[in-house]
């Protein structure tokens, strides 16, 4: 019998048109999101955990300078990088995120050493990097995150009240990163990790480290990570809105994850999407733009990555 699991990642969601993508772009994407699909795979498929799955992809992505991550992260209004990451383990509803943490190369695994180290679900700041530095988290020096064309975007609306989606800006360079998976012992985990966005006031936090907006899993329902302007997702909960529409109202994974994105979301007029997976290992990745960045396996079968809308 093929063992089950089921993973899904995602790259961000926004303003993706073909027609504004050069060959080169879409096959640098493309091979982005296929390692990072491969880093959580090789994982579930020797029988390793969601968690660990959904760390090893975000991971693969924040190393990439395409995504509004780790080393890409976009810059906030003072010119720095303030991160949001977090992770949800859906067999005992542990979580942990960080916010507005700057210089840790892989926010998501400070994230998971908040879940599992901390006591503590969410930490902020000058907390959080103090809990990294008691963690023995090397401090990246500001140049790793130095990346002219995130430079070019930030300098664009500098000193201007405007903060930007990371795919509103003229490139049009995403986006915040996120995996979710089902693994073979039933488990679902999904994780987040984000730059936020473009020119955001110094502090500001958006949905990615907040469980419950930007995140959630639990074995019962779904695991859950979104991508788009956090603002709208904090307003509706939107990550555990999914869970609840399947605990509460019985849906199935993809007619709570339309519900939630295709009409609620669109009520309050805000944009992105989300990637999900069920405990029977349905994967949704419904989004209200024209592209998300998204890429997505089930065991034995083909792997899909798409872009476009
Ligand atoms: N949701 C992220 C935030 O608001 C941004 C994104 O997904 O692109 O910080």
């Amino acid at each position: 019998m093929t063992p089950s699991y089921s993973l899904a990642i995602h790259g961000g969601a926004g303003t993706i048109l073909k027609s504004e993508m050069s060959p080169e772009k879409e096959v640098a994407y493309t091979k982005a999101l296929r390692e990072a699909l491969d880093a959580g795979e090789v994982i579930l498929k020797k029988g390793g955990s969601s968690v660990d799955a959904v760390i090893a992809a975000v991971s693969s992505m924040e190393d990439c300078p395409l995504f509004n991550a780790g080393r890409g992260a976009v810059f906030n209004a003072v010119g720095g990088h303030e991160m949001d990451a977090s992770i949800m383990d859906g067999s005992n509803r542990m979580a942990g995120g960080a916010a507005g943490i700057s210089g840790i190369k892989n926010p998501i695994c400070l994230a998971r050493d908040i879940m599992d180290k901390s006591g503590h679900v969410l930490l902020i700041g000058e907390g959080a990097m103090a809990f990294a530095d008691a963690q023995g988290y090397e401090r990246m020096p500001a140049d790793y995150f130095h990346d002219a064309f995130r430079y070019a975007q930030w300098k664009d609306v500098q000193g201007t009240d405007a903060m930007q989606l990371d795919h509103t800006v003229k490139d049009r360079k995403f986006g915040t990163v996120g995996a979710v998976a089902l693994d073979q012992q039933g488990h679902l985990a999904a994780a987040t990790s984000t730059g936020g966005m473009t020119n955001k006031k110094f502090g500001r936090v958006g949905d990615s480290p907040v469980i419950g907006a930007g995140t959630y899993a639990y074995d019962l329902t779904c695991a859950v990570s979104c991508t788009g302007s956090g603002e709208f997702f904090l307003r509706g909960v939107v990550a555990y809105d999914v869970s609840c529409l399947m605990e509460y109202k019985g849906m199935t994974l993809q007619a709570a994850c339309d519900e939630v994105i295709q009409r609620r979301l669109m009520e309050i007029e805000g944009d992105g999407g989300l990637i999900a997976v069920d405990a029977l290992g349905n994967i949704a990745l419904p989004f209200n733009t024209e592209g998300m960045y998204r890429a997505s396996v089930k065991a034995g079968q083909e792997v899909f990555v798409g872009i476009y809308g």
